[in-house]
């Protein structure tokens, strides 16, 4: 069941596709409100960017997750199957259900930036007595999601400030810097996808190659944009399985002679090859190659797990790093002849920033099985999600 509501002139401006994904069981008074909230993004969006042509299409879904509670993660990825299905460039998932918090108090909803799909739930906002308030929370948060999923980053004077509640207080607007930053992001969006030019290669591995070739440049803006350094702190047990497993290596004698038995330059091979089988552990181990799965080879299937991957191995490296400051800082902080002693080494001179990478890259290790040990399925939340708003 689906309606088409294709905009009608489509000349020789790039094309954009919005789609908005909405349960059939959701009540007649819900739908209406649906429906408004529809048009009136779908209007300002052809007022504001008219350098576009706009297509927006309404689906309307019998198999909608319907577990309670909602949990975002499940509609995100039931609506990027979909928005690849679809042909859509990205698609707003709307429900009139409250969605399960994961990191913070209440959740109103979830972008994904890697998914270019949004999750958002009316049942905060309609908590509000006054109808003019519960439009005007629902607009701005809808423009807050799709500011993300278009790249913007948050500024306390527009729509994009973070807030705890939506109560349809100003700002509910982008500012006009955030509207040419938009223009910018779609053109890139805009240009025909890879698998519609008819140069697309036949086996994946080539269109995977080909993919990196024609978009290395947004795929790492997206992939450092994402911050990746801040994915630990969300880890609880992943953060914990490193620490005691770093503790108890400092504390063994025998990971000190083990250090002063290999050479640096094997060291930084082992490195590499930890940091390789760590993040393809947790990416397999955590069933990240399920997301973005499609039937054929498209594009934007590709550019997500490639994004997913890269921000999954920037986060280990920079893990790594984090690993690497702490160790050299409590070596430099323990007395230097014991440490000696243990590795083998009296009398010599210890060599500091081996000893520490050798202890980051052990930490590594125990990190990609603590990475795993994260349940329900936290890890892929904290990779997939943009924020929770
Ligand atoms: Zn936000």
């Amino acid at each position: 069941m689906t309606e088409n509501h294709d905009s009608k002139d489509i000349g020789n401006h790039p094309q954009v596709a919005v789609g908005f994904l909405v349960d059939t069981g959701e009540s007649r008074e819900i739908q209406l409100r649906l429906q408004w909230l529809q048009d009136t993004i779908c209007r300002d969006l052809e007022r504001d960017f008219p350098e576009f042509s706009w297509s927006f299409r309404l689906i309307l879904r019998r198999d909608f997750p319907r577990e309670r509670p909602l949990d975002p993660l499940v509609l995100l990825e039931f609506g990027s199957e979909l928005k690849i299905e679809y042909r859509l460039d990205f698609l707003l998932v709307l429900t009139s259900m409250p969605l399960m918090a994961r990191f913070d108090q209440t959740v109103n909803g979830v972008p994904s930036n890697m998914l270019e799909t949004g999750v958002v739930s009316l049942a905060r906002p309609l908590e509000n007595l006054e109808p003019e308030r519960v439009d005007r929370a629902i607009l701005a948060l809808c423009r807050h999601v799709l500011g993300h999923l278009w790249g913007l980053d948050h500024d306390e004077q527009s729509v994009m400030r973070p807030r705890e509640s939506w109560t349809g207080d100003e700002p509910l607007q982008w500012s006009a810097e955030e509207k040419e930053q938009i223009r910018t992001y779609l053109k890139d969006i805009a240009d025909p996808r890879l698998e519609e030019t008819g140069q697309a290669a036949a086996t994946a591995w080539r269109f995977y190659g080909q993919v990196l070739r024609r978009e290395w440049l947004s795929l790492a803006r997206d992939i450092i944009l994402f911050r990746s350094w801040r994915m630990v702190l969300h880890l609880g047990r992943f953060t914990a399985a490193t620490a005691v497993s770093v503790i108890f290596l400092f504390l063994s004698a025998e990971a000190w002679e083990l250090g002063a038995a290999i050479r640096s330059a094997w060291l930084d091979l082992i490195l590499v090859a930890v940091l390789l089988l760590a993040t393809l552990s947790i990416y397999f181990g955590q069933n990240l190659q399920e997301v973005g799965r499609a039937d054929r080879m498209m594009e934007q299937a590709a550019r997500s797990r490639i994004v997913l991957f890269g921000t999954l191995l920037v986060g280990m490296v920079s893990f790594w790093i984090n690993l690497f400051l702490v160790s050299l800082g409590i070596i430099f902080l323990l007395p230097e002849n014991v440490l000696a002693g243990w590795a083998g080494l009296a009398g010599q001179p210890l060599p500091m920033v081996h000893f520490s990478k050798l202890m980051a890259t052990f930490g590594i290790l125990a990190s990609s099985l603590g990475g795993n040990l994260e349940e329900e399925h936290d890890l892929k939340a904290v990779l997939i999600y943009t924020e929770e708003t």
